[in-house]
């Protein structure tokens, strides 16, 4: 047997194809080009006569992804820690019931054709809405921010609905960019609450920034930093005192699967980012879902359309039964009273949905009881481990350990050289160089003790190793600024240059 945790019996070289020392697999257009004839029966104004396409054999092709597929890091690869991103490993089983033929349905079909895709929709509507204590919850949004602003508009049609304009949404500092974001596009101005000296929300500042202009207040529990907003059951009390609505961002959620409900909590509004909690992948810009419950006297609001299951004798119109087996009920979509309107075309993002379907299906009210219990486990586990300073804690299915005088970003680089993802770097703010670490449950203790191994590996690096980090991968580092500011988006943008 190897010994796990010495970092270099698992360091890591990853593929690459060097050309003149570039580390890079060429595009297709520079492998092999040619010029095809177009015929088309478009008018002459509208096409060209040559087509400049890249022309090679099928295995050619083949090698090509391969190679680029091994130039990449997935959590195929080896962990993958990026903290409140929840990369847990996607079982495969999912993946073969999104592809069922029944499920490629178009979704402009007529309902009485496609009634098993409804009561699927329809069942995950209640498996959500169980999972959160919510009454209702819509499919639609296609990603976690997106569903942030549908939560917050349905808010705005609610206190508009009783003629009240109400102007604000209070936003913790530690919380993610997307909600100061979500509240500004739905029109409102964004109050910044500043954290407590626990990590927690302050409740004086909190009183001092509530009033009757206080649309809602957006929380994640666990918060950022992995801690529970212990008072939160005062928070709610003191949000609905004034009028608000107070808002989960349910990307944390994987820290209380089966024991714990948003709703219980006092929550109003959520949003389930089932492609971090409920394993359906995710990176590198989607697809996801951010489906979106609400209690019972905002589901008139959601968006258009809803699912709801409808009894031969017309008594059921309730969204919140679960079907009887053998039972006379058909499934249809309407548009709630009040609705919102549309935030994404027809379902949303329909065969992530299926994944999530299949994997809360497959797991049973006790598998995600057993997730979060073993991805908060995993959490403290793995903090204990570090020799890097890691503030706070007892954490839940995170912890935010501090690089301290290292860079964190530099950190985070040489971490790939040891076969690691980096967690996420510098954010939140309130720890010094944060390296925000969440291993989530699908790490045994064996790769837990490699991913300390590895952190600790940096920890004793410094200098010139850790500025020029990554060694191993198949990039080395780039300029990120201008990876953001000056991107080419195109293999004719960088041909051009
Ligand atoms: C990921 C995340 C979001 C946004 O979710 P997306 O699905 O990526 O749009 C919002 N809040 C927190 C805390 C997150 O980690």
């Amino acid at each position: 047997m190897t010994d796990d945790t010495d970092p270099e019996t698992f360091a890591y070289d990853q593929a690459r194809w060097t050309d003149d020392d570039e580390r890079y697999e060429p595009l297709l257009s520079e492998k092999n080009t040619e010029a095809v004839e177009v015929e088309t029966s478009l008018p002459d104004e509208l096409t060209r006569d040559e087509l400049e396409l890249p022309s090679l054999s099928e295995p050619e092709l083949a090698r090509h992804y391969t190679r680029l597929s091994e130039m990449n890091y997935g959590v195929d690869s080896g962990p993958f820690p990026l903290g409140s991103c929840t990369m847990k490993y996607n079982p495969k089983f999912t993946e073969d019931v999104a592809v069922h033929p029944e499920g490629l349905v178009h979704p402009d079909r007529s309902a009485d054709t496609v009634q098993g895709t409804l009561r699927l929709q329809y069942e995950l509507q209640n498996y959500l809405g169980r999972i959160g204590g919510m009454d209702a919850v819509t499919l639609q949004p296609p990603a976690g921010a997106a569903g942030e602003l549908t939560g917050i508009l349905v808010a705005r049609e609610y206190h508009r609905a009783d003629d009240d304009d109400r102007s604000e949404v209070i936003v913790p500092e530690s919380a993610h960019g997307t909600n100061f974001a979500s509240a500004a596009m739905a029109g409102y101005d964004v109050v910044t609450l500043p954290g407590g000296e626990d990590g927690r929300v302050d409740l004086e500042a909190l009183e001092a920034a509530l009033s009757e202009e206080t649309a809602a207040l957006m929380l994640t529990n666990p918060n950022t930093l992995g801690l529970f907003e212990r008072d939160i059951v005062e928070i709610a009390e003191m949000v609905h005192d004034v009028g608000g609505l107070l808002y989960y961002d349910g990307a944390n959620l994987n820290a209380l699967l089966g024991r714990a409900r948003p709703g219980d909590m006092g929550f109003d509004i959520m949003h389930y980012n089932v492609h971090k909690t409920f394993a359906t992948p995710h990176g590198g810009g989607g697809p996801g879902a951010g489906p979106v419950g609400v209690t019972a006297e905002l589901a008139e609001f959601l968006p258009d359309p809803h699912v709801r299951r409808v009894s031969r004798s017309d008594t059921d119109r309730s969204s919140g039964q679960s079907p009887r087996e053998g039972s006379d009920g058909t499934y249809e979509r309407y548009t709630p009273d009040n609705s919102i309107g549309k935030l994404h075309g027809y379902a949303g993002n329909w065969l992530v949905l299926v994944k999530t379907f299949a994997y809360i299906a497959r797991l049973g009210d006790e598998g995600l009881a057993d997730a979060s219990a073993k991805a908060v486990l995993n959490a403290n586990y793995l903090a204990e481990q570090l020799e890097y300073e890691v503030p706070f804690g007892p954490f839940h299915h995170e912890f935010v350990a501090s690089a301290g005088e290292q860079d964190a970003a530099d950190a985070a680089k040489r971490m790939l050289d040891y076969g690691v993802h980096p967690p996420t770097t510098k954010w939140p703010e309130i720890v010094e160089e944060a390296l925000m670490t969440e291993p989530t449950e699908a790490e045994t203790k064996r790769s837990l003790d490699q991913l300390a191994a590895a952190f600790n590996a940096v920890r004793g690096d410094n200098g010139e190793t850790l500025e020029t980090a990554p060694e191993r991968a198949a990039a080395g580092r780039i300029d990120q600024v201008a990876a953001a500011r000056d991107p080419e988006l195109s293999w004719q943008a960088l041909d051009e240059k």
